[in-house]
């Protein structure tokens, strides 16, 4: 089980007609096991992009990524597909669930091919009942509300027991009311389940409720707070 995430002048550029654009640079963080945090900003400045590299789902351009001391990125393609899989679950704006497959399919499918530990049928359906869906199981995601349907991604995403949940605007497409319930969620799977969150947000008040809000502008964390200091 990872405990910490260190980033060390973490950077990710892109180059288009000739002009380099920094989405993220100098970014120097550790997250604690456990830890709930939310990541702030306006559009454009860099919060899907350090989640991306947080998540392994991107490669920085300059920088290091530690999980647990070990330098993630000098692993192999392949064994940071599996890394990925064993340590982090994602959560997207888009449900991203597949249409034809059922709630509990949806959550089975990450756990196709994979050898694990437990039973993956009994599991699917713990997660399920965690985000209190079990009598939604057999309905397919066009017969569920949004709400639902990110409750459905929230199981998939933790099927697999990952130390870290990273969730980019998962309240994004929710109206507010929905958008709190599915926030409390995550707080109550923080602390049920152990998993760190990390968690993108544009809304100050859901971000406010976090352990750590870390506030990003054009591609610099610029402010860094704990819940007392909030
Ligand atoms: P946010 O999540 O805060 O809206 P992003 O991380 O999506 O910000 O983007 C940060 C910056 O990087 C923006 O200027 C964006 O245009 C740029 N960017 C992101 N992805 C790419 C890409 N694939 N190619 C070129 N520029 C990108």
């Amino acid at each position: 089980m990872v405990t910490t995430i260190t980033c060390k002048e973490l950077e990710k550029s892109y180059l288009g007609d000739g002009v380099t654009t920094k989405a993220v640079q100098n970014i120097n963080l550790t997250f604690a096991k456990g830890e709930f945090t939310a990541i702030i900003g306006p559009s454009g400045s860099g919060k899907s992009t350090l989640l991306s590299l947080l998540g392994t789902l991107d490669h920085p351009t300059a920088g290091k990524l530690h999980y647990d001391g070990e330098d993630v990125f000098k692993r192999s393609k392949n064994r940071i597909a599996d890394f990925r899989f064993e340590e982090i679950g994602f959560i997207f704006q888009q449900f991203h669930l597949l249409p034809t497959l059922t709630a509990l399919e949806n959550i089975l499918s990450p756990l196709f091919a994979r050898k694990v530990a437990y039973k993956k049928e009994q599991r699917a359906k713990e997660v399920l009942e965690q985000v209190g869906l079990l009598d939604k199981m057999n309905s397919l995601p066009s017969q569920l509300s949004g709400g639902q349907q990110q409750r459905v991604a929230i199981a998939r995403a933790i099927v697999h027991k990952p130390s870290w949940l990273l969730a980019d605007e998962p309240t994004g497409n929710l109206d507010t009311e929905t958008g709190q319930l599915i926030f409390e969620l995550l707080q109550s799977l923080n602390k049920q389940e152990g998993c760190g969150i990390l968690f993108v947000t544009h809304d100050p008040l859901l971000a406010a409720k976090a352990d750590r809000v870390i506030t990003m502008k054009d591609g610099l964390v610029i402010s860094d707070e704990r819940g007392e200091t909030i």
